[in-house]
């Protein structure tokens, strides 16, 4: 080889290098913000297993929508919002109420013996309060049916529980001055296990302007193992980050990468799944209305929607470490410089 040929080659080499370090950005690592750490540290098992333990108890009777231990579940979150100081939305109280034609499904045949609740908390933003990010789960489940009550304590008392977790975070960030520069709304939604009810009342009726939404953030079972992966697997499905924005799925693989290190699972990601678990949770009412959302998800298992889906099952660091992912993504879009870019368009 001559020298020409030799640098030819290795300026070849480099420039190869360098193009395929700009393409692996989008997994590399940041710098550690350390105040995201100190407010993700504070998210904790011990808190977890008493939000999953009393939301999965048999006082609120399996949570059905429109029945007392809904509605005793509904208090119960309004009071742990509260107790943590993150303040409500509404001027009286933290419900927005569904009337009962707006819970009636006859497809399924359900109509709910009452109205019921959306539960609604709301930090404001200290720089650009207008520009809203949602962080939601369903809190309700399917009641009792033959004598048996169904806890769900995965489905979704693990989800309301990181919900609860995440709020009572940015509420003490905001507390010693670092709140977040965009608002977060945090909403339990009534109605799912029913057919997405109450986040369709949500976004039919809206109580702030969805065009004011930038993502929305929904985590509907992630305490437990689906059947896909082995006993002690460290995953997370995450399903439709790429369909609206590509800077929500680089962001939520950044923060992963940085902080998290779980294995993002896109296999119920892909159109061809049949499961279409992207249309089953309400996060898909935000889709629908060109939001830019992600669905974090363990899978199924054999309790679901099973009486047998008990509190005592949740894998509780686990629960915590998949709280923690969504923490420190929805911590970057609140107080990254630019409101997420719309760049796709794609809700199928
Ligand atoms: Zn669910």
């Amino acid at each position: 080889m001559n020298k020409i040929t030799f640098f030819l080659l290795l300026s070849f080499i480099l420039i190869g290098c360098k193009s395929k370090k700009e393409v692996s950005t989008t997994t590399s690592k940041l710098k550690k913000d350390k105040t995201a750490i100190k407010y993700a540290n504070t998210i904790t098992v011990d808190d977890a297993e008493e939000l999953v333990f009393t939301l999965a108890s048999e006082k609120f009777e399996g949570r059905s929508t429109g029945e007392k231990g809904q509605k005793k579940a509904a208090k119960y979150l309004a009071y742990k919002y509260g107790i943590n100081g993150i303040p409500k939305f509404f001027e009286k109280n933290y419900f927005q109420t569904i009337p009962i034609e707006n819970l009636t499904n006859k497809r399924r045949k359900f109509t709910p013996s009452h109205p019921s609740e959306n539960v609604v908390a709301f930090i404001e933003g200290t720089e650009k309060p207008e520009e809203i990010l949602i962080i939601s789960s369903h809190y309700d489940h399917m009641g009792i049916k033959d004598g048996e009550v169904y806890l769900g304590a995965d489905d979704n008392a693990s989800g309301t529980t990181a919900v609860l977790e995440i709020a009572q975070a940015f509420a003490k960030a905001k507390k010693d001055g670092h709140g977040p520069k965009r608002s977060i709304m945090f909403v339990n939604f009534t109605g799912e296990e029913r057919g997405l009810l109450g986040s369709k009342y949500f976004v039919a009726n809206p109580i702030i302007p969805l065009k004011n939404v930038v993502a929305n953030l929904n985590i509907d079972m992630i305490g437990r193992m689906g059947y896909e992966h082995p006993e002690d697997d460290n995953y997370v499905y995450v399903i439709g980050a790429d369909r609206l924005s590509t800077e929500l799925h680089d962001l939520n693989e950044r923060m992963n990468a940085t902080y998290t290190k779980l294995d993002l699972d896109y296999k119920y990601n892909e159109k061809s799944d049949p499961n279409r678990f992207y249309k089953r949770s309400d996060h898909y009412n935000f889709a629908k209305n060109g939001i830019p959302i992600i669905f974090y998800f363990n899978g199924v298992h054999e309790d679901y929607h099973k009486p047998s889906d008990t509190p005592d099952k949740i894998l509780l660091d686990l629960l915590v470490k998949r709280t923690k992912l969504v923490f420190h993504t929805a911590w970057e879009i609140a107080n990254r410089k630019d409101r997420l870019v719309v760049d796709v368009t794609d809700t199928e």
